[in-house]
């Protein structure tokens, strides 16, 4: 049996009556195999898991796709319920920020102004916010976000860190397409044509990794060579950075410690990231 919880009272009742550890999965909904993930690695740490879905406003720019992002909570609901989890947070914008805006905000700092800050300057502020929000109403013991959106994983380890806040987040790795491309709601945007440009994001990177493991260990040599993969297949990357895995710092020169490549492209009408790790398996 699944439950559906609209409010905070909801929730909290629900948490108030259930017995061992608690696992949040926090989505957007539109939900994919990723996030499948994400609530078995849940179910796998936490006795009882509960999954978000609400399309937070506050991380969204004036001119992205807050009123197109995909809505399709029945079909959600059903894979979870197939997936096992126990309950689905679903509030409305209204229930989540009743005085229409939140006045305080939970800001990372640098981390939330560099790779996609740079293009979305108001985003992390937004997921950092509305994530605060998640874990006060739910009060996790753990909390599972996926690698996929690897800066977002680093900045609310560092706010969980800077803050205190009694939980544990877990990183899941990414889930891809067979064709290397990683799994996203907002892939729905692409066409057949978009679809298989898309694929060059992940390749682009494992050109990169090829090059790390011949030995290259130059941070701009292995820039480029991801770089150049895109433009090749006629793509304009937004950015390309090498940056440390937990301070999201450009890498050293060269590369003397575990280092994540991270990426943003537009294809169409969906602005795609992908990343992948250096030096650690
Ligand atoms: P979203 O609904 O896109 O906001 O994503 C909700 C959570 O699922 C975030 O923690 C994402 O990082 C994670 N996620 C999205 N796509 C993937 C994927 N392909 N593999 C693993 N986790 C993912």
């Amino acid at each position: 049996m699944i439950e559906v919880l609209r409010t905070v009272d909801g929730m909290r009742r629900w948490h108030r009556q259930t017995t061992g550890t608690v696992g949040l999965v926090p989505t957007m909904g539109a939900l994919h195999d990723g996030h499948r993930s994400l609530v078995r690695a849940s179910k796998g740490q936490a006795d009882r898991t509960v999954v978000s879905v609400f399309v937070n406003p506050l991380q969204f720019g004036a001119n992205e796709d807050l009123s197109a992002y995909p809505r399709t909570f029945d079909r959600d609901v059903e894979l979870l319920k197939e997936v096992g989890a126990d309950a689905v947070f679903y509030p409305s914008v209204e229930e989540m920020y009743p005085r229409g805006e939140s006045l305080t905000r939970v800001a990372v700092g640098r981390m939330g102004q560099v790779l996609c800050g740079r293009a979305r300057p108001i985003h992390f502020e937004g997921v950092t916010t509305v994530v605060m929000k998640l874990l006060h109403i739910v009060e996790p013991d753990y909390a599972f976000f996926g690698e996929k959106d690897w800066q977002q994983l680093a900045v609310i380890r560092r706010m969980v860190e800077d803050m205190n806040v009694p939980v544990a987040v877990v990183g899941v790795p990414t889930v891809r397409e067979a064709s290397g491309l990683a799994l996203s709601s907002r892939n729905q945007y692409l066409t057949p044509a978009e679809h298989r440009l898309a694929r060059n994001l992940s390749k682009a990177l494992e050109a990169g990794r090829s090059r790390y493991e011949a030995g290259e260990r130059n941070r701009d040599a292995i820039r480029q060579t991801i770089w150049n993969w895109l433009q090749e297949q006629g793509l304009e990357p937004e950015y390309v950075e090498l940056v440390d895995p937990d301070s999201l710092e450009t890498a050293p020169r060269q590369l003397d410690a575990p280092t994540v490549a991270a990426l943003a492209v537009r294809i169409g009408r969906a602005r795609l990231i992908d990343n992948l790790m250096l030096g650690r398996n």
